[in-house]
């Protein structure tokens, strides 16, 4: 059953992944490709009608290729993101900038916070913490991801916000909140929350593995999770995370 759990949270992880990814290289390679289709078929014209003469038309054309050019820079800009993701580092412990992480946890969501929902950030000073990068990726992907689909159907990005913060807890702990202003948890379900399996989700939507995977990586690391919320107005989770033992000092 471990076994079967660890699969499965794998999967559930790499699923949410792949749903951030898939629509955030969706539109700018669309985009890039229709692009590129006007290029080749505007100087196709221009050089089957004999007109290079004509400089408007080139600029145009040079436009949207510049156009194209910055849609196939995002993709690869996410692909390699993605690769330091996945590739992973099995768990392994660095000291990880949190606020890269929760930069690049930002952008993958990115596509299912627009228009509906404004992602304000408010980092404060922190310290690396000691822990993975690529599960403290998951960490973060799932509860920005949990925030995005709270805020109601055809939300108004005028009107709702996931905002992220950051602070240090005395001397030895770092916070990041995640917090929305979408409709919340009624109490009955807190308890059952971080629960493998507990959705009010759709099929094909949630699987109700997020929150105990975020539960599971968050006591991995000696930390805690809380949450807050109000129906009808918001929530926020909250993730505690130790500071790692400090470099040993140096020597007299
Ligand atoms: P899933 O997202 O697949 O349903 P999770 O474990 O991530 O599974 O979340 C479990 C449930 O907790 C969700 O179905 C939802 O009911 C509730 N939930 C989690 N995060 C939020 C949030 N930010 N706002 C409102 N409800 C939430
Ligand atoms: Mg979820």
């Amino acid at each position: 059953l471990r076994e079967k759990l660890q699969t499965a949270d794998r999967m559930a992880a790499i699923g949410s992944l792949a749903a951030g990814v898939a629509h955030e290289i969706n539109n700018p390679l669309s985009f890039t490709l229709s692009n590129v289709r006007f290029i080749r078929d505007e100087l196709k014209s221009l050089l089957e009608e004999g007109r290079v003469q004509e400089q408007e038309r080139l600029k145009e054309v040079l436009d949207a290729s510049e156009e194209a050019l910055t849609g196939a820079d995002r993709v690869s800009e996410i692909v390699t993101d993605l690769r330091r993701f996945t590739r992973g580092d099995d768990g392994k412990k660095a000291p990880v900038n949190l606020h890269a992480v929760l930069d690049l946890c930002g952008s993958i969501a990115r596509s299912q916070l627009r228009h509906r929902a404004q992602l304000v950030k408010v980092y404060g000073e922190l310290p690396p913490v000691q822990g993975s990068e690529s599960r403290l990726g998951q960490l973060f992907l799932n509860l920005i991801i949990n925030a995005a689909q709270a805020i109601p159907e055809g939300g108004d990005a005028k009107v709702h916000e996931v905002r992220l913060t950051t602070w240090r807890e005395g001397a030895d702990q770092v916070v990041v909140e995640v917090r929305d202003t979408g409709v919340g948890i009624p109490p009955e379900h807190l308890r059952r929350l971080f629960d493998p399996f507990f959705t009010t989700k759709p099929a094909g939507v949630g699987t109700g593995l997020g929150l105990s995977i975020c539960h599971g990586i968050v006591k991995g690391m000696g930390g805690r999770i809380t949450v807050e919320s109000e129906p009808g107005r918001g929530t926020a989770f909250r993730v505690f995370l130790p500071i790692g033992e400090p470099e040993a000092a140096p020597g007299p």
